[in-house]
């Protein structure tokens, strides 16, 4: 494929507009460049309608590799704020500019593009590569959690995930955790002239978030890659007027955990605090979570770190470091999968991701496409 050709298909995949939905339209599009070809399996997996993951199987038998991307984005924002139309990707100064460029349509576009080569060339592959596409990884990597239960991941030999790395040259093993949390308080609403016929939901409220923060204090331990434990009340609502006692408040938290914390601990936490606080008759607290993550221990030393090590040497010239990601993604629920293999992330991209203006260096999406090429190459003759 031209270089021109590598580029309109990335191009093509941000002309999709996927902000938090619509993945099918993506779907579709890597479907209809796989259709061509009789040695290609194709398989999709709805989540909702308009949200399909795909993925597309190369080959059979032993080793397999997992090349995967999310094809969601998140939401353009204010339109009038871009240089140029967020979905009609334009290159400037050898950066190309789109919603998705960094934040992983590059990624997906990369090993999209290496696959294809790949099943363009007609040579034989001696196992399996799958190129696994999915949905709302934005909006809480419900999609990688969907595949994973479906066994899309089952029986891999390794997992890369092309999540972006500004200037291509870390790659990502192990990643913290999310907890995102909501509390309730349900009180009583009344003339705050006679609070006592109340029961101010805010009061207790801040009870649940004074406790919280002391709570958390436990939690002291570092780890020496992803850093500490982090908490933060993100958002919080209450009461209707000023001089009525607030029947209703609510906050969100925010935790990121890190692999020595297991969930559990945080969970065991929380419940603890709102049970001890409701043994109070007039306090009415609930709790619930939205899409908590694990955080990913991962091993900076493992087989597919180092062999992506030195496959990038060979290309570049010097070793890539291996670095902690201190958001979750989908390796979290990619873990869960049958077989034991390793997981890193490791995608062309830029910090403009989520960003007005995203960008990914053209040189990176190309530099990205070698380098699968040339790991695959090595995955596949090494076994
Ligand atoms: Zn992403």
């Amino acid at each position: 494929m031209k270089p021109t050709q590598q580029l309109q298909i990335l191009k093509d995949i941000i002309g999709i507009p996927s902000e938090n939905q619509n993945e099918a339209a993506v779907a579709d599009y890597i479907e209809q460049l796989f259709t061509p070809f009789s040695n290609v399996q194709i398989d999709r997996l709805t989540y909702a309608p308009g949200r399909d993951n795909i993925m597309v199987t190369v080959g059979n038998g032993q080793p397999t590799l997992v090349l995967t991307g999310h094809m969601d984005t998140v939401k353009a924002g204010d339109l009038k704020k871009w240089t140029s139309d967020p979905f009609q990707a334009e290159v400037r100064n050898g950066k190309l500019y789109g919603r998705g460029a960094s934040d992983m349509k590059s990624g997906l576009a990369a090993i999209i593009v290496t696959l294809l080569e790949i099943v363009q060339s007609g040579k034989p592959v001696t196992g399996t590569i799958k190129l696994i596409g999915t949905v709302g990884e934005e909006t809480g990597e419900y999609g990688a959690a969907q595949v994973t239960k479906a066994g899309w991941l089952d029986g891999a030999d390794a997992v890369i995930i092309a999540e972006p790395n500004s200037g291509f040259h870390e790659i990502t093993y192990t990643a913290k955790g999310v907890i995102d949390y909501r509390v309730t308080s349900k009180g009583k609403s009344a003339h705050s002239a006679r609070p006592h016929l109340g029961i101010n939901a805010i009061d207790k409220l801040l009870l649940f978030y004074q406790r919280m923060q002391t709570a958390m204090q436990q939690f002291d331990q570092v780890d020496p890659v992803l850093g500490e434990v982090v908490h933060n009340v993100t958002l919080i609502k209450g009461g209707e007027q000023v001089n009525t006692i607030p029947e209703d408040a609510s906050l969100m938290g925010n935790i990121r955990t890190i692999p020595i914390y297991p969930n559990q601990m945080f969970y065991d936490v929380i419940e603890g605090l709102i049970e001890d606080l409701n043994q109070d008759p007039t306090t009415d607290l609930k709790l619930e979570y939205s899409f908590p993550e694990e955080a990913v221990p991962g091993r900076s030393d493992s087989p597919l770190m180092k062999l992506a090590q030195t496959v990038y040497e060979d290309l570049f010239g010097f070793i890539p470091e291996p670095v902690g990601a201190v958001s979750a993604n989908e390796a979290a629920e990619f873990v869960h999968a049958q077989g034991d293999f390793d997981i890193i992330d490791f995608g062309p991209g830029s910090e403009t991701s989520h960003a007005i203006d995203e960008y990914v260096p053209v040189s990176d999406y190309q530099k990205a496409i070698a380098f699968y090429h040339a790991f695959i190459q090595a995955f596949f003759t090494k076994e």
